[in-house]
């Protein structure tokens, strides 16, 4: 036996014992580990296989996965957790929108053209064939934050209504240490969170002004992601029309040009918005908008199943993994184009049904109900948890935390767990409890400067008030001469993140009891 596998084994049997009250011997909790494992690495070969193409939603294999999944729920003995369905069902649209003409034009001191895609690229979501907007107002924003706990209000003084706001990307911290957290992005800096927020307010259209420093990415990235087919969830009873009608990124070449037809200098604008106190403007260039809007609605559907609660089933923890990955695409230079997602998200979704399986095997069930969520579209914006949190199971008001599972594994086991969104909420506690009982310790991770903590489903429950994190693999291997050989940048949204049988899941093990060890605290915590 190796140093890792007893250590691991000793995890359990920490993790088990307040459970299972170490009836288990040494010899007995052995196996259940091994059988863990083997379980473990059943579940994520079967999903992660060219059997389920890559588990795009909406295509043939949609149907193979969440089959799957439903199958397995039940055969854990769960109940369905949608009125008596495994699935939940949500329509979504795709939008390829354009200018007609391919330009907007616009008038202040001066004419302007905007060229598309040159300098702009839009979009809308609405399920329409024109978005037509009369003589429209530009207004700059500076970020296009309201931010009432950072005393930060750029729409404080103007009205937006009907108007295109201009924002520029990331938050002031970004550019004054002082301001919000410094580096440590906010969601104030996302530019979805720019189209939210000027929705909120009331505006027609919304552009972000793109600026390759601080939004990490390429003015190619923008228009290679929103050229056709940009996804919404989509609403039938409005066909999305309460949406912003278009919107975009747009060019500092254009923004400039804007600047221009105004009569105003953009260089000053934009140092003058980084600081507080600033006053949004109108730039009193208005123009038409016409774009031409062709569009797609399709269903897809997230999965989940149910262990209802002994004493306060009205009141939930959700333990989530998505079940989509990116399907068939681009191959890589071996041929291969199957996009399989065994670690992401198959080690995640085998998280949970482990999660659930021990939930099932207790001798008692826990005092609330533990909802195994398998959101859908996660990977092309978060869709199926965004619907989630607005339809779910259990309202959000009695949601007492999510525990996303994203990405696990492989992983060899550490002496830390790192714990995105540390600090935030009484979550802390629970972990630092759980990793103690495996021997390790929690590193909070509170350097958000890559946006990381945004971009899986746990961010749609954080939006709605419910506590939750993102637990990923700690640095520190127990056994630094084994280093773990298939680290997540080999494999990461690529077609090798294949199954693979020499994979290491002594961390990811470890990594999912504690995920359990949190969860069945949670659910009989007295308190909340
Ligand atoms: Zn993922």
């Amino acid at each position: 036996m190796t140093d890792m596998v007893r250590f691991s084994a000793k995890a359990m049997a920490l993790t088990a014992g307040c459970v299972l009250s170490l009836q288990l011997s040494s010899g007995q909790v052995t196996n259940v580990v091994r059988d863990d494992e083997r379980q473990l690495r059943e579940w994520i070969k079967a999903l992660g296989s060219d059997e389920f193409g890559g588990r795009k939603p909406m295509t043939e294999y949609e149907d193979l996965s969440i089959n799957y999944l439903a199958g397995q729920l039940e055969g854990l003995g769960l109940e369905p957790a949608f009125g008596g369905s495994w699935f939940q069902p949500f329509g979504m649209v795709a939008v390829t929108a354009k200018p007609v003409s391919n330009a907007l034009t616009a008038k202040g001191k001066k004419k302007v053209t905007l060229r598309y895609p040159d300098d702009l690229i839009v979009w809308t979501a609405r399920a329409t064939d024109m978005v037509e907007m009369k003589d429209a107002e530009y207004v700059f924003c500076g970020f296009g934050i309201n931010a009432p706990e950072y005393g930060w209000n750029d729409y404080e003084g103007i009205d937006v209504k009907g108007k295109i706001v201009i924002t520029m990307v990331n938050d002031p911290g970004y550019y004054d240490a002082n301001l919000f957290r410094g580096r440590n992005m906010t969601y104030y800096g996302r530019w979805l969170y720019k189209f939210e927020e000027a929705k909120r307010q009331g505006a027609a259209g919304c552009m972000v002004l793109h600026n390759t420093e601080a939004a990490s990415y390429g003015w190619h990235v923008c228009v290679n992601g929103h050229l056709e087919d940009n996804l919404a969830l989509y609403d039938p009873e409005t066909r999305n029309a309460d949406e912003l009608g278009m919107k975009g990124w747009l060019h500092e070449d254009g923004a400039r040009k804007l600047f221009e037809a105004a009569g105003m200098d953009m260089d000053a604008a934009l140092a003058a918005a980084k600081r507080p106190g600033f006053r949004s403007f109108s730039l009193k260039v208005k123009g038409d908008v016409k774009l031409a809007v062709s569009y797609d609605i399709q269903q897809t559907r997230n999965v989940a199943g149910m262990l209802r609660g002994a004493t306060r089933p009205d009141e939930a923890i959700v333990l989530s993994a998505h079940w989509d990955h990116l399907g068939i695409g681009t191959p890589d230079e071996s041929g291969d184009a199957i996009y399989n997602g065994a670690a992401d998200n198959g080690t995640g979704m085998a998280g949970v049904l482990l999660a659930a399986r021990k939930f099932t095997e207790l001798p008692e069930r826990p005092d609330r109900s533990i909802i195994f969520l398998f959101p859908s579209s996660e990977e092309s914006g978060l869709f199926g948890s965004e619907y989630y949190c607005s339809h779910p199971a259990i309202p959000m008001e009695k949601t007492v935390a999510n525990l996303n599972f994203e990405s696990m594994g492989p992983a060899e086991l550490t002496e830390d767990v790192v714990i995105l969104g540390g600090g935030e909420t009484f979550l802390d506690n629970y972990y630092v409890a759980a990793a103690a009982a495996q021997g390790r310790y929690i590193f909070f991770d509170d350097d958000n400067s890559d946006g990381w903590f945004f971009r899986s489903d746990h961010y749609n429950f954080v939006k709605k008030g419910v506590p939750a994190v993102v637990v990923e693999n700690g640095l520190h291997p127990l056994d630094p001469s084994k280093p773990n050989i298939y680290p997540m940048e080999s494999w990461y949204h690529k077609p090798c993140d294949e199954y693979r049988d020499d994979w290491d899941l002594t961390g990811t093990l470890a990594n999912v009891n504690l995920q359990f060890s949190v969860g069945l605290s949670l659910a009989n915590a007295k308190a909340y």
